[in-house]
């Protein structure tokens, strides 16, 4: 993601030339820190104004710029680690399912399918579900049963570290679907998914995304300490005897 543009006043540290468009910058123009890359960006107030950002960090984009496979704008720090092809994403998926079972011991024996949609189809499915997880979020990723059919959708283009948390909490609602019938705390059942994410991120090294789930405000974050404090008191065995007969 990137931090919020500031406006500053012309430094050293800065190219005397608009990073997008070229031209000079003026006395003041906008400066923003691609918290993925650490790029520093130095843009003229002209390029900063325009309409077209990055859909997945928001940084202006210059014409020319690259598209994800569903159209959307997205600008090259970010397309770097965007995962926009099923091949890909399927490796994640199958990634996932061999953490979940080494780390957690979890299985879904019923393996749901896989995959990936544009963003407009994942606002359709979410008009679809009338889901509003913890108050109408942007849904990036969706466990599905319709009759015998089961699938985990997940948005094009979110960032490969992303995109691995996001089809790991939603294995967390498809093993759920087998194992815990009676379970209806909507703050357990979330809060689970949000730990085997959490956990997921623990196994690839990704602590510092694990830092911000701890922290998260409000139904999440909430939802996920509440699993972490068992987990603390019983480890792995408390929480899935929890969830199990709640
Ligand atoms: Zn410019
Ligand atoms: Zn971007
Ligand atoms: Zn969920």
């Amino acid at each position: 993601m990137i931090e919020a543009a500031d406006q500053v006043h012309h430094t050293s540290k800065d190219s005397r030339f608009c990073n997008l468009c070229g031209e000079a910058l003026g006395a003041t123009y906008q400066v923003y820190e691609h918290a993925g890359s650490g790029r520093r960006l130095a843009i003229c107030n002209a390029c900063a104004n325009r309409k077209v950002v990055c859909t997945s960090c928001g940084a202006p984009l210059a014409d020319g710029h690259a598209q994800l496979s569903d159209g959307r704008p997205i600008c090259s720090s970010c397309r770097t680690s965007a995962v926009d092809d099923v091949l890909t994403a399927r490796r994640l998926y199958e990634q996932v399912i061999g953490v979940v079972d080494r780390e957690l011991g979890l299985r879904v024996h019923r393996r749901p399918g896989f995959g990936l949609y544009s963003h407009g189809d994942m606002q359709r499915l979410q008009a679809a579900l009338s889901q509003s997880p913890g108050g109408g979020g942007h849904l990036l990723g969706v466990y599905t049963k319709l009759g015998s059919q089961r699938e985990i959708a997940v948005e094009t283009g979110l960032p490969r570290l992303l995109m691995i948390k996001v089809i790991a909490h939603e294995y967390g609602h498809a093993w759920q679907g087998e194992n815990c019938p009676f379970l209806t705390d909507v703050q357990l059942l979330e809060g689970f998914c949000e730990w085997v994410a959490y956990k997921v991120m623990g196994a690839v090294g990704a602590e510092a995304v694990q830092t911000r789930q701890l922290m998260a405000q409000g139904f999440y974050g909430n939802a996920l300490r509440r699993i972490v404090a068992l987990e603390v008191e019983g480890g792995i065995e408390a929480v899935l005897h929890t969830v199990r007969s709640p």
